[in-house]
């Protein structure tokens, strides 16, 4: 299944079973919720964190259908750009990415 179908599929099943389809802050707490819940499974060493992490994953497809993006596209894009990034290591071990020019910004994201 592509992101793109997965995307659908789940805001067809929060429809039929009348979950939040509005309340966008709701939905990033939700998310946050399954992530917590996937790092607690993870952090536990208990067989469930798969399953916690497609939780997530759903959430996270239900989210952005709501704030009207095509996920699929976005993380096809987003990845087209990270694989064009370069990055340099500092002397203090901190992972800079390379900018026009001699400039550098410290890494905080993907
Ligand atoms: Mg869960």
């Amino acid at each position: 299944m592509d992101v793109r179908s997965a995307q659908k599929l789940v805001m067809e099943n929060k429809h039929i079973k009348g979950f939040n389809t509005t309340d966008v802050p709701l939905e990033f707490c939700l998310l946050q919720g399954e992530i917590a819940e996937a790092f607690d499974a993870w952090r536990k060493n208990r067989p469930d964190v798969g399953e916690e992490l497609a939780d997530a994953a759903i959430y996270l497809l239900g989210l952005a259908d709501m704030v009207g993006a095509d996920l699929q596209g976005e993380i096809e894009a987003k990845m087209v750009k990270n694989a064009a990034r370069a990055y340099h290591r500092l002397p203090n071990g901190v992972l800079v990415k390379a900018r026009d020019g001699d400039e550098t910004e410290e890494r905080s994201s993907l």
